[in-house]
């Protein structure tokens, strides 16, 4: 038979594993504790030599059928659900670094992950910061003990597209862990393992789930890394199937020893929200292509950072890499004072802080997300004072480009 779409794959993959009494949902199991008739069996599950469930911290059979769906998406060998993408971010850090390890990154970060990697370097992981964009900036960084290297694929507020296929190269030569935050683009966009990444992270609560209702993070195994050739594994966790070692160890490490666990209820509303994702990118994406160009031409407007228009840096990139350029954007004022009375204004766009909602969000960034970072931090990130970033919806393209006329027009 020919391979699935992605959407008949989403919708039909909760009733592929058995079953239960012809429930078309994976249900929400709540017990966080599972019992067994024989001791042996329970032994088994306890020493990973035997599938089962025995506390919920670690795994839970309602969150294992959201990660067979993350990894439908991302096309890995395995996934590990957390209960937040920082979760997830923390998860393989600690998992895979050790005291005197060092990693190079991407300067256009998340916020939160900045504040997390500033963290993680109290407990001796040393980083360099660098421009992704290019990955000669990353090559340049290396050390005998660069164990690892994060990007983010479209960098949010001002869409820079990390040399993703540059890095890979590089990563697999010097057999680095690479880790791509695909969030921004998800599995629907953008596959980091056609560009050689060890493993897709991605915050769930974002396009994801695509509500803004539930919280959840993930990371992938995407089955191209060679685990014998790692230092920071435990022999404990090498068991015959050397594609699970990583698995397994994020496992006991991320869940386990950490406890960023996903609660049940959160993936059944995750697994059921992203039955539309394919469908939401969509128009996400055409909505976000619209407003750029509309944005672009208004008068007021100085600068629009999207990467569907043809003036942004990575143009060519994402269109060699991305089936379609995303859903958010940011722009700049001429006039920087008229920002908050434009915010103000808006009458279907919600002034917030998530992104990847159906609905279309806007915030101030420097006033707000990456205000504990201060002005010279925001400039070294391409953060501009006046910036106001867009995560655009799934609206009716004509309300939403109104809505905006109407608010610049004053
Ligand atoms: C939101 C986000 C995260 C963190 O995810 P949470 O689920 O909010 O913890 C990490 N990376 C990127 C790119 C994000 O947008």
């Amino acid at each position: 038979m020919k391979s699935q779409g992605l959407t008949t794959k989403l919708l039909h993959s909760d009733r592929l594993g058995k079953p239960e009494h012809g429930s078309l949902h994976k249900p929400i199991h709540t017990s966080i504790a599972y019992g067994y008739e024989k001791a042996a069996d329970l032994a088994a599950v306890f020493q990973s030599r035997q599938k089962g469930y025995a506390y919920a911290r670690q795994s839970n059979p309602t969150v294992s059928a959201l990660e067979a769906k993350v990894t439908v998406l991302e096309q890995g060998v395995g996934t590990v659900c957390f209960g937040t993408g920082m979760a997830a971010l923390a998860a393989v850090f600690l998992a895979f670094l050790r005291k005197g390890d060092h990693v190079v990154s991407s300067r256009f970060l998340f916020g939160n992950t900045v504040n997390q990697i500033n963290t993680l370097v109290q407990t001796g992981v040393e980083v360099s910061y660098v421009d992704a964009t290019d990955a000669r900036e990353v090559e340049a960084a290396l050390r005998p003990e660069t164990r690892l290297v994060l990007v983010e694929t479209i960098a949010n507020p001002a869409t820079q597209i990390a040399d993703l296929a540059g890095i890979g190269a590089l990563c697999n030569a010097r057999g680095l862990l690479y880790v791509v935050d695909n969030t921004l683009t998800s599995g629907c966009l953008f596959l980091p393992k056609d560009v050689g990444a060890t493993f897709s992270v991605n915050s769930l609560s974002k396009c994801f789930g695509g509500h803004g209702d539930a919280l959840g993070g993930s990371v992938t195994d995407l089955g191209l890394f060679d685990w014998s050739k790692y230092p920071n594994l435990y022999d404990l966790y090498k068991g015959p199937d050397k594609s699970q070692w990583a698995l397994l160890q994020l496992r006991k490490k991320g869940l386990r020893d950490f406890g960023g666990t996903l609660a049940p209820e959160a993936a059944h509303v995750l697994s059921v929200g992203s039955e539309t994702l394919p469908l939401r990118i969509e128009r996400s994406c055409d909505n976000a292509q619209k407003l750029a160009e509309a944005l672009a031409k208004h008068p007021k407007v100085a600068k629009v950072h999207y990467p569907g228009l043809p003036d942004h840096p990575q143009y060519a990139r994402t269109k060699a890499l991305f089936t379609r350029p995303g859903a958010l954007l940011s722009f700049e004022l001429k006039n920087a004072g008229d920002t908050f009375p434009v915010l103000d204004r808006l009458k279907v766009g919600i002034l917030s802080s998530n992104l990847g909602d159906a609905r279309t969000l806007l915030i101030p960034v420097a006033q707000t997300i990456f205000w504990e970072l201060g002005e010279a931090k925001r400039a070294e990130m391409g953060i501009a004072e006046s910036l106001v970033r867009v995560s655009v919806g799934i609206e009716d393209a004509e309300d939403l480009l109104a809505d905006f006329q109407q608010a610049l027009d004053g």
